[in-house]
């Protein structure tokens, strides 16, 4: 047979297709320019779960996107690197890399240091090079089959305009958002993402990554995915555990505030993973790193089973990955791998980590958590807790049950709806002429049209007062998500329902905009974080000015969609944590919206012209 024949066989067979951790291992040699530390024959042995990552690789895998937040140094863009070799071999399609921010680093990084090694030290890669050396450089590798772009997510135009099966990003927490009004683009995580919309159905994003903060759009997916974890069995009782390192607090884990707090002593009281002596000091009193590594080591979570570094290597072979969040789309994997995993790092390692966190005044253990935890860092400024959102319930002159209307003076009854993926959750409440909240009913449809035919339904009156019966004037629906959808089915309703979009801004309040494309429509703009500001920290925590009411049989699992809410750093980059399932919540901040833009008090945008004409 021909070489083209021999090489194009296999290709096109997908059930032929080995599982990438498979081919790589028994076909790929790590060369030295590649692996300083560790060249030869490619193996995971040591670090079997790395398997189970890279087969997210394989066409079949069901894996659309694979978001892997992980330790410094433990070999992410070698796998990825890897993986992509793989996909020039099987179920070839166009690859895009984007190597952090600059094309430069990109090229040296991913190209230079990994792609054209590997390329060139391993036959089976060899034989997809072109005859013309011209063709395989620094940006641009063509290949037999496909061809490889690398590139840096410095400028949109690197981004735009090409047609990819698979885009990788690597270091994706370092890339970000150029902010500018005059041209709101996409993140470019997104515009690298979306060229792949050609390949629907084929496409494989990968992103990988050290997180840095909450509100990146790397660690936002990393959660949106199934977010699993590497379980492993205690060496002693065999149950089950994630490597972390966590202290606890009565029966909760403690935040990571407390968890600094414990610094200073080798075995604290309370349950911590990670101890050593407490006698593992200097003669001036401050921590010996060598006498730490004499002592530290792991403390299993079940039955407080002693667990040393000799145990990791079995634990890990049996290492279980468990989601922490069942409710992902199936197609959306997502990973979490802290440096505990790496055959290298001791628990000593971890320790020493900990307690040389630096000082207050510089990062204290924000490093810590980003590089070895693979967690990103946060300073929770505020947490809302059930307790407060209990002290919302109606009571006394003010109480009223679900479906009925409170015993006070009602300015109007505003509807709120937020689509979600499998059903759209909705609301309705009473705004009095003091601008107080009242939710009155709430419950879910189906789909994003059967708004349409509910609100209908929505016909209420006092206890005792059937003849005064009033129903909401007009409703507030997201389309930050399944927006052409939300517009057409608010087009539909007869100036009913209007479609809302939160921003990111930190100041102002409102605005709205015309939205050219569907005549009559108006988009209600508002400032995300003022908005959860006013609804979470001053109505419903501290139940100042104006307030939120719940009926006053408000069950647990309703209030449950309004809590877990946590607003992160301090002062200007304050933001509100995503919750997941807050979708209640997020139909009250509608309302709120609603009651905003009948005030006249309120501050609008000004990205907007002052025309009330189109108002609800
Ligand atoms: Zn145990």
């Amino acid at each position: 047979m021909s070489r083209l024949a021999n090489l194009v066989l296999p290709h096109f067979n997908f059930d032929a297709a080995p599982m990438p951790s498979e081919w790589a291992e028994s076909n790929l040699v790590i060369p030295k320019k590649m692996s300083p530390n560790s060249p030869g024959q490619f193996s995971l042995d040591s670090r079997p779960w790395a398997r189970f990552i890279l087969d997210k690789f394989h066409p079949d895998s069901g894996a659309r996107r694979c978001d892997v937040a992980i330790a410094v140094q433990m070999a992410k863009t070698t796998l990825m690197t890897v993986g992509c070799a793989y996909r020039c071999n099987f179920a070839p399609v166009p690859i895009m890399i984007v190597g952090g921010m600059s094309a430069s680093f990109a090229k040296r990084e991913i190209s230079e240091n990994r792609l054209h090694p590997l390329f060139n030290s391993n036959e089976v890669l060899r034989t997809l090079k072109l005859h013309d050396p011209h063709q395989f450089r620094g940006l641009e590798m063509n290949l037999a089959f496909n061809r490889i772009l690398v590139t840096g997510a410095g400028s949109d135009t690197n981004l735009a305009g090409s047609t990819q099966g698979i885009v990788c990003i690597d270091e994706a927490s370092k890339i970000e958002h150029q902010h500018s009004t005059d041209a709101p683009e996409a993140h470019p995580i997104r515009l690298a993402e979306d060229r792949t919309k050609d390949f629907l159905g084929h496409e494989f994003i990968w992103k990988s990554s050290t997180p840095n903060s909450h509100n990146h759009i790397f660690w936002k997916d990393v959660e949106d995915g199934s977010f699993d974890h590497l379980f492993v069995p205690c060496p002693h009782c065999k149950e089950y555990f994630p490597f972390e390192f966590e202290s606890r607090k009565g029966s909760e884990i403690a935040t990571p505030g407390e968890l600094e707090q414990t610094a200073e002593e080798g075995k604290p009281a309370e349950y911590r993973s990670v101890i050593w002596s407490g006698d593992a000091r200097n003669a001036d009193g401050t921590w010996s790193k060598s006498k730490i590594r004499e002592s530290a080591h792991y403390v299993c979570p079940h039955n407080g089973c002693k667990i040393v570094d000799s145990d990791k290597p079995a634990m890990m072979r049996a290492f279980e990955p468990e989601s922490y969040n069942k409710k992902a789309d199936p197609s959306r994997f997502s990973i979490r791998v802290p440096s505990f995993y790496s055959p290298k790092r001791t628990f000593a390692d971890l320790a020493i980590g900990f307690v040389d966190r630096g000082d207050l005044l510089t990062t204290g253990l924000q490093v810590f958590f980003n590089h070895e935890l693979a967690k990103p860092w946060e300073d929770i400024d505020l947490k809302l807790k059930d307790e407060d959102l209990w002290k919302c319930k109606a009571e006394a002159d003010l109480s009223y049950m679900r479906g009925f209307l409170p015993p006070v003076k009602i300015k109007r009854l505003i509807a709120a709806a937020d689509p979600g993926q499998k059903e759209t959750h909705w609301g309705v409440g009473a705004v009095d002429i003091d601008e107080n909240i009242y939710m009155i009913d709430w419950g879910t449809v189906l789909s994003i049209p059967d708004l349409l035919a509910i609100r209908h339904q929505w016909n209420y009156c006092r206890a005792g007062h059937e003849k005064n019966k009033a129903r909401p004037s007009f409703g507030i629906v997201d389309s930050g998500d399944f927006t052409s959808e939300v517009y057409k089915m608010c087009q539909r309703s007869g100036s009913f329902w209007w479609p809302s979009k939160g921003s990111d801004a930190t100041t102002g309040e409102w605005g709205k905009s015309v939205l050219k494309n569907y005549p009559g429509l108006m988009l209600y703009t508002y400032v995300d974080k003022v908005a959860k500001d006013e609804l979470y920290d001053l109505r419903i925590r501290r139940r100042q000015d104006r307030r939120f009411f719940f009926p006053s049989n408000v069950d647990p699992a309703y209030i449950a969609g309004y809590s877990g809410q946590e607003r992160i750093d301090r002062g200007v980059r304050a933001r509100w944590k995503k919750v997941r399932h807050d979708h209640d919540g997020d139909v009250a901040k509608g309302i709120q919206l609603g009651s905003w833009i009948i005030s006249n008090r309120r501050i609008r945008g000004d990205d907007a012209p002052i025309d009330r004409t189109g108002e609800p």
